[in-house]
């Protein structure tokens, strides 16, 4: 059997955190290859693309065998899931092989996603398949090239082993992922719940070590540590919201303490613009609709703040609660701040105005019931800057809800001395052309079901410069043929 890559893992979090997780194996893929590796992700992280897609590269990226330098293992959480709190859940598919530091000095996860049963599977069994794992890899990619703070797909394996889903067997593989840290609110929760209140003061120092050590030496560690993540927090719903991106599951449990986007399950670009936009088949209320999600966020670090106030003022909760109410009623305005500037650069705004709230709902409001698509109509707009309105008219169902609110954006452009050309291109650069279309992802996971690597490679070679115009990729950038009709999205287990 060949050799393991020779990777120096770091293990902090086994180091440190006992009682935080159960130290386990992953199960031995019986033909376990390497079908997709992320090169320049490899690259940053210090490790060698050509050992990581060979035979011993494969176990690693597997489970089915470890270096001695890591210290696998499954970490515990609990997690508000719509709503409905599970004392415990835990890494029941997955485990933490352990930490790389890369040559830029960061810490980061190297995490293996349907490796097998844990002592957390309940009653799963503890695997993935090739169509989620794939998912994930080209969302996380995505995103990533968005500039949206996220996990990050390492490599897809196929195990060489058959796993039966409701649709019939399908094919194993296991999604090696990097993130900043998988601590979650869920985290948290688990020991909070439990009333283990120096678990979770543990758990928030080493959080704030990882994460913001800046705050090592403030006075209030940890009212400091909710109002980072906050925070990160709103920034990064803002960017999820100006994209069109519905996570689809926002549990607990899928909210980081690094503020990083976690787990690609459900999740879909919205296409027409529309606030309800609901994608996932189990959402069946809209708890996490397009235009919740602000609100769902604050709700998830509502559950935080429940966690922390032991921590805040161990002798008074009253007054605990007041000081982290305080900073929990600032998540509105933090969050409509982060949106409404990336509305700004996304309408070529450069000197914010009072009126610019107004303004960009208006377009928002507009395009309702219209059938605009929301990534096209952003591209149209600069080119409405450049002088050609006709494009972005034509994406409503009736122009004249557009013609409207155009007046009031030339109005506004008027008012603010920027050469066209320079505000068109910094529009262009905010705005892409090329999301991860619902139909075209279907398209290549279904080729790649059939051993087809072609769509996908394709795809994400597309969406990996998303801002750039592409030639011949014309058709990544247009919307969903009708009949691809309402699109649903499956949790992928
Ligand atoms: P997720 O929906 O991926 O965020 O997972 C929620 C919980 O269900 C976590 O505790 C997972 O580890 C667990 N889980 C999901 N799928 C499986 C599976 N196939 N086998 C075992 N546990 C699973
Ligand atoms: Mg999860």
């Amino acid at each position: 059997m060949t050799e393991l890559p020779d990777i120096d893992f770091e293990n902090s979090f086994a180091a440190q955190m006992e009682g935080f997780f159960v130290p386990w194996e992953g199960a031995k893929a019986p033909k376990p290859e390497v079908l997709r590796l992320n090169h320049e992700l490899a690259d940053e992280l210090g490790l060698d693309p050509e050992l990581l897609k060979g035979e011993g590269g494969a176990r690693l990226l597997t489970g089915a065998a470890a270096p001695d330098s890591a210290v696998p293992l499954a970490m515990v959480y609990a997690g508000h899931q719509f709503g409905g709190f599970s004392p415990q859940l835990g890494d029941g598919r997955a485990l933490l092989l352990g930490e790389l530091v890369g040559p830029d000095k960061e810490r980061r996860d190297l995490h293996l996603k349907g490796s097998g049963r844990t002592p957390f599977s309940r009653g799963g069994d503890g695997k993935a398949v090739l169509g989620p794992v794939l998912r994930e890899y080209l969302m996380g990619e995505a995103m990533h090239a968005l500039g949206i703070p996220t996990t990050r797909a390492l490599a897809a394996a196929t195990t060489g082993e058959k796993v039966l889903r409701d649709t019939g067997p399908e094919e194993g593989a296991v999604l090696a992922r990097v993130a900043a840290s998988h601590l979650r609110v869920g985290t948290f929760q688990f020991f909070a719940a439990r009333g283990e209140t120096a678990k979770v003061r543990q758990l928030a120092d080493y959080a704030i070590t990882r994460h913001y050590p800046e705050l090592a030496q403030s006075e209030m560690p940890y009212l400091d540590l909710f109002r980072r993540v906050s925070k990160r927090q709103a920034d990064l719903v803002a960017k999820w919201m100006n994209v069109g991106f519905v996570h689809g599951v926002m549990n607990t449990d899928n909210t980081t303490i690094s503020g990083e986007t976690i787990d690609y399950g459900p999740c879909a670009f919205i296409d027409s613009y529309s606030p309800k936009a609901v994608f996932s088949s189990i959402d069946a209320h809209g708890r996490y609709a397009y235009a919740n999600q602000p609100a769902i966020m604050q709700w998830n670090l509502s559950r935080f703040a429940e966690t922390l106030v032991d921590l805040v003022n161990p002798d008074d909760s009253d007054d605990a609660i007041a000081k982290l109410t305080e900073v929990l009623n600032q998540f509105p305005a933090l969050y409509e701040e982060a949106w409404l500037d990336g509305m700004r650069g996304k309408l070529g705004l450069f000197e914010p105005q009072a009126e610019d709230i107004d303004l960009t709902t208006g377009l928002l409001t507009s395009a309702e019931g219209q059938n605009v698509d929301f990534t096209g109509l952003f591209r149209a707009l600069a080119q409405m800057v450049r002088g050609d309105e006709s494009p972005a008219r034509a994406l409503f169902d009736d122009p004249a809800a557009f013609d409207i609110w155009a007046e009031l954006y030339k109005k506004r452009l008027a008012a603010e001395p920027v050469a066209a050309q320079e505000r068109a291109e910094a529009m262009e650069r905010v705005n892409p052309i090329y999301i991860p279309r619902n139909h075209l992802v279907e398209d290549a996971l279904d080729a790649a079901r059939q051993g087809d690597m072609g769509p996908f490679d394709r795809l994400l070679g597309v969406l990996s410069a998303p801002f750039s115009e592409q030639p011949g990729a014309e058709a990544f950038a247009a919307p969903a043929p009708e009949s691809f009709g309402r699109y649903t999205t499956y949790c992928g287990t």
